[in-house]
């Protein structure tokens, strides 16, 4: 196991490493400071002495130091009811004599050089075993792996026919997958070799090959990993008994509805992945963020580190994290307290906060409970537990949230949660002097799709459109569905020439997809306003000024893309 140590495993050691060179110094400090009280006594003085003790008790436990941190309970406790001390004043025999000889003699245990351990125990102490370790690494490659993008996706497409195949490669182009056409099986299988792509989508009707062939390759293909659907004008029981014996991934019968064939992919090659899980880490301790937040970024999570609660609130406006760690305890405002006071706001309720404490008293978790915290853990969880707790939370509320804040056709955000991004993102731009764009999206003529192709028809336009947004957008940018067919986009760090070129392309690839409605083929556009926010007031004079250009695009007479340059038209 160790000549495979990941870069993740070495970081932390270093990490470890980093804070066991710390430690003596530590250690020393907290026994000169008892030292100096016992020379005269401060009320200030035990008050620091006891936020170091107690800080230590949680940096020692992550670290893996666990005799340490158990050294520092005890003297935590020993010092607790010397906090309201004014004076020490001795009496023979009396409390405060034995209290101040057990606090020095566990002290001298701490800081004796047997303390610190010259084998380094490993970080992940609990989970050193072989089987919790390759789970976690499974855990990690799979959330690396999932980060695919439309533009890596490769697709083979096996049909010995030529024109109709042409219409469906050219429908994939315009969502953003490169694919690749095959006549017979054995060029397939050619090209298998030389390069494996993500998915194939076989045809069952071929000349050269009888059906059971056809599986069995397919079986085959599928068995290296390969994702294989079946896009077949046969529609029969047998067909589609051996394609579930083969492992078949897909079945669809032709004519093609690209939008639900699409989704498929997406959802087999799991494009449904969205922006990164960002975690915000609150802890006066740099190393103890440093080290929770290389755990979570390994597992593919974004991590913002944050030292002073004082900054959380700007955080929270300028990017919405999934969820808060925070550590209970800090020098100036309380781990509780800061959450109470983002609890107070409404449009924070919803994030899922995760307490970390190196000591708490079992009562704690109900009190922390009670103000609307989601879990307690202890400092010392085992990296990849630590992973769990907080993707289970983080998934249980994106269900919860998508249920309140996302369109229920679209699965995009909401007209009320577009705004508030636009809002968020507009401030964000505004402090850093940054330029980004919106766009107003609308469909063209779509009374007229509804009217001839049923509300149904008219439905299943929206969702593809709102499809093409999602595959083809960065993760960064934000889509909302603004009203009945109408789209906002936000495209942060993106200028209005950029913006405006990536939408016309959008605008050519949805134009370009064929849809089928009672066996009627038809193709749809849309028109679109962009708008930069150099110049702009408020997110809602950007708005304004995307919505005045769409109107432009409109009078032009449809499917085009219209700039506002703070007013001037394009
Ligand atoms: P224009 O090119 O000027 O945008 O014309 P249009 O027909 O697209 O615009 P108009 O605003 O006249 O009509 C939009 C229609 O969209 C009216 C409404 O019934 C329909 N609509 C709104 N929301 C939905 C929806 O969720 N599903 C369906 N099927 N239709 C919707
Ligand atoms: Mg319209
Ligand atoms: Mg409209």
């Amino acid at each position: 196991m160790t000549s495979e140590k990941s870069a993740f495993e070495l970081h932390l050691e270093k990490l470890k490493a980093e804070y066991k060179a710390q430690l003596p110094e530590k250690l020393h400090t907290i026994a000169n400071e008892w030292q100096q009280l016992c020379l005269q006594w401060k009320p200030e003085t035990i008050v620091v002495l006891h936020r170091n003790v107690h800080s230590l008790i949680g940096t020692s436990g992550t670290f893996g130091f666990a005799d340490i941190s158990k050294t520092a309970r005890e003297l935590e406790l020993l010092l607790k009811p010397l906090l309201e001390q004014k004076d020490l004043q001795f009496k023979p025999g009396n409390d405060l004599q034995n209290s101040v000889k057990n606090i020095t003699q566990v002290l001298l245990d701490l800081i004796s050089p047997k303390a610190i351990p010259e084998q380094n125990t490993t970080i992940v102490s609990q989970a050193d075993t072989p089987a919790e370790f390759s789970e976690l690494n499974k855990q990690l490659t799979e959330a690396r792996n999932s980060g695919l993008v439309a533009q890596d996706i490769l697709i083979y497409y096996l049909d010995n026919e030529t024109a109709a195949p042409e219409v469906l490669l050219q429908n994939l182009l315009s969502y953003g997958f490169k694919s690749k056409h095959f006549r017979t099986m054995d060029s397939l299988l050619d090209a298998v070799e030389r390069k494996q792509p993500s998915l194939i989508i076989l045809d069952l009707t071929l000349p050269d090959n009888s059906l059971e062939d056809t599986f069995k390759v397919a079986h085959a293909l599928i068995q290296r990993g390969i994702k294989v659907f079946v896009f077949s004008g046969k529609d029969d029981f047998t067909s589609r008994l051996h394609s579930v014996r083969a492992g078949i991934h897909y079945y669809v019968t032709k004519p093609a509805d690209i939008p639900s064939l699409v989704g498929m992919i997406r959802n087999q090659l799991n494009l449904n992945i969205n922006k990164p899980t960002h975690i915000l880490i609150v802890d006066d301790q740099e190393s103890v963020a440093e080290f929770y937040g290389t755990t979570l970024e390994q597992a593919g999570m974004k991590v913002t580190i944050e030292t002073d609660p004082f900054k959380v609130l700007p955080i929270l406006q300028a990017s919405m994290p999934d969820l808060l760690l925070l550590d209970l305890h800090m020098p100036d405002v309380n781990g509780d307290e800061l959450a109470a006071v983002i609890r107070q706001q409404e449009q924070y309720q919803t994030i899922p906060i995760l307490f970390l404490s190196g000591n708490a008293h079992p009562d704690k978790k109900t009190d922390l409970l009670e103000i609307g915290s989601d879990d307690l853990l202890s400092k010392g969880i085992p990296p990849e537990e630590l992973v769990r707790h907080v993707r289970s939370r983080v998934e249980r509320a994106k269900i919860l949230t998508a249920l309140m804040y996302q369109d229920s056709l679209t699965g995009l955000l909401n007209h009320a949660q577009i705004q508030l991004a636009a809002d968020r993102v507009f401030m964000q731009c505004k402090r850093k002097k940054s330029t980004f764009t919106m766009a107003m999206i609308d469909i063209d003529n779509f009374k007229s799709v509804n009217d001839t192709y049923g509300h149904l028809g008219g439905d299943r336009v929206i969702k593809a459109l709102a499809q093409l947004l999602q595959q083809r957008l960065r993760i960064t940018d934000y889509i909302g569905r603004f009203g009945g067919e109408e789209f906002l986009l936000i495209m942060p760090d993106m200028n209005i020439h950029d913006a405006g070129t990536l939408i016309n392309s959008l605008r050519k690839a949805f134009s370009l997809i064929d849809f089928k409605e009672k066996n009627l083929s038809f193709n749809v556009s849309f028109s679109a306003g962009v708008a930069e926010n150099t110049g702009m007031e408020s997110f809602m004079e950007q708005i304004k000024f995307a919505d005045e250009a769409l109107y432009r695009a409109k009078e032009r007479g449809r499917n085009v893309v219209c700039a506002s340059l703070a007013g001037d038209i394009e």
